[in-house]
């Protein structure tokens, strides 16, 4: 296991009087001190990073993270704020020297209001994502973030990180379906941002600072979502096309032929697939013999329910690509069942990835029509680094995001892959900034990638940036670290 790399943040350490204040404004189920109660939240999602902290602070209720966050403003104490502890970039973990506090959302679950007639919801921020799409589902609609972590990730988290999933190519990702906020901000202030309202002109639009701010700038206490129509006529394929352009041109001509149904587009990859039904049981490969390495799962969805009619159309434009050689094999889901197997087959790849030997995986972006060349192109510059180096491009086609995985050579120690993750990394960000695109599509920033940050990122947004964290955070203690470079 990795410790983090502490970098010189300036922290006062959280001592016993704070705790003894903090223990009596959240009582004993409030504060966890034990360093076995403690170990959970110290620890990311991969087993990779791991921190410390005086104290997890849990608290119930806005008032309560006030309250805290006053108290550890006035003592100049930083705090790690965290939801499911499901990111992918260090942000929820605190730093080896960290001597603050971590607050984690998960007792702040209340569902606040359903409006199935506005089509909102009004939630309390440490709600997790799944059992508030379930609520959705019962009003009868669709709460349209769906990601791997789902079971255990919160909403709150999902708006700090503002995450992607499956789904963005049709719904956006979750900036687009926040209405309104509660913000704890890093003096203790609660900014009430709690609005359902889809206008509202009125100066600078604040939620949009907090989404995706990664926990550095305030605490996220509540929102108001928007949710769409329950689908109800779904289909679902498991299709082997011929290579990546030809994914390319079967969703652009998708889009026309679902008459704009597409709701998830992702591509996956025979080496990542391998990987995914040796160490995950329950997934069973629905095309063993497919004969290119590629393959995409894809799903047309209708809120009409004409059950079969969106299979059929479905069926009829694959037929089609597969006289013009665009795909290879499909099989179409012929039950919701076997759909769900097929995204379990998919939602699966993060897990394997843990288990799958020593390897790199990038959360990159491009302009969605350059994904082939820029597989191309990638694999090419970090084979010039490792020669047997293995590429498993996949991720959300759609969405022009790949998570692109290169896993180290066979029988290659972590040890020694180490030596070479720096080179592979400057090989791909560097080609990402010359195709214009993203060193970080969905997965933020957290402490993973700051330096890479600082290093390729606009340095008139950076400096916007840190205006902004100072204007709002001048002791710099809500998250620090993360993101920026001290
Ligand atoms: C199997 C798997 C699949 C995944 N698939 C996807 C995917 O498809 N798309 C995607 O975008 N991500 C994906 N992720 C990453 C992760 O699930 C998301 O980033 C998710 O949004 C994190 O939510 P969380 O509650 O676990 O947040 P945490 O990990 O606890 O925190 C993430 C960041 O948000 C901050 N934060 C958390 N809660 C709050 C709050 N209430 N107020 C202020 N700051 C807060 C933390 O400080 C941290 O910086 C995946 C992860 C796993 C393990």
């Amino acid at each position: 296991m990795n410790v983090v790399a502490t970098p010189q943040i300036p922290t006062t350490p959280a001592g016993p009087e704070l705790i003894a204040a903090l223990r009596a404004l959240l009582g004993e189920k409030g504060l966890l001190t034990g360093v076995e109660d403690m170990r959970p939240f110290l620890t990311d999602w991969r087993g990779q990073l791991t921190g410390s902290a005086v104290a997890v602070a849990r608290p119930s209720s806005t008032e309560e993270v006030a309250g805290l966050v006053r108290l550890c403003a006035a003592a100049g104490v930083a705090i790690v704020p965290q939801g499911g502890n499901t990111g992918l970039m260090g942000g929820a973990t605190p730093y080896a020297h960290h001597a603050g506090i971590v607050v984690s959302m998960g007792r702040m679950n209340r569902v606040i209001e359903v409006d199935p007639l506005g089509y909102t919801m009004t939630v309390e921020s440490g709600c997790v994502l799944q059992t508030l799409q379930e609520l959705a589902a019962h009003h009868d609609r669709l709460l349209p973030l769906s990601l791997g972590a789902q079971g255990s990730c919160t909403i709150g988290g999902n708006l700090s990180t503002n995450a992607g999933g499956a789904q963005v190519l049709h719904y956006g990702n979750t900036r687009g379906f926040v209405l309104g906020l509660e913000v704890v901000l890093p003096s203790g202030e609660v900014w009430d941002g709690l609005k359902a309202l889809k206008k509202d002109n009125t100066g600078y639009d604040l939620k949009h600072l907090f989404i995706g701010a990664e926990g550095t700038l305030g605490i996220i206490t509540k929102a108001v979502i928007k949710v769409w129509p329950k689908p109800k006529d779904v289909a679902t394929a498991w299709i082997c096309i011929r290579d990546p352009q030809a994914a390319v041109e079967l969703l652009s001509e998708a889009h026309t032929a679902s008459e704009n149904s597409v709701t998830s587009c992702e591509l996956m990859n025979r080496t990542n697939l391998d990987g995914v039904f040796r160490h995950v049981p329950g997934c069973v490969d629905p095309l063993p013999a497919g004969e290119s390495p590629y393959f995409l799962l894809m799903e047309w969805s209708s809120a009409l329910p004409k059950a079969g009619v969106m299979a059929g159309r479905m069926e009829e434009f694959l037929g089609a690509a597969m006289e013009r050689g665009l795909v290879l094999d499909a099989v179409i889901a012929q039950s919701e069942g076997q759909a769900k197997a097929m995204w379990h087959i998919r939602e699966s790849h993060a897990e394997a990835g843990r288990h799958d030997g020593p390897g790199a995986s990038y959360d990159i972006s491009v302009a969605s029509s350059r994904i082939p060349a820029f597989i191309e192109d990638a694999s090419r510059a970090v084979r010039a680094v490792l020669a047997d180096v293995r590429p498993g491009p996949m991720g959300h086609m759609g969405d022009g995001n790949l998570h692109f995985n290169f896993k180290a050579p066979i029988g290659m120690s972590a040890e020694q892959w180490r030596q070479y993750k720096p080179a592979v990394t400057r090989a791909v960000n560097d080609l990402l900034r010359d195709y214009g695109g993203s060193i970080s599509a969905e997965h933020g920033i957290g402490s993973e990638k700051v330096g890479e940050l600082a290093h390729y990122a606009d340095p008139v947004k950076m400096a916007t940036m840190r205006a902004i964290k100072r204007a709002l955070d001048p002791q710099n203690l809500m998250n620090p670290g993360k993101i920026f470079e001290v």
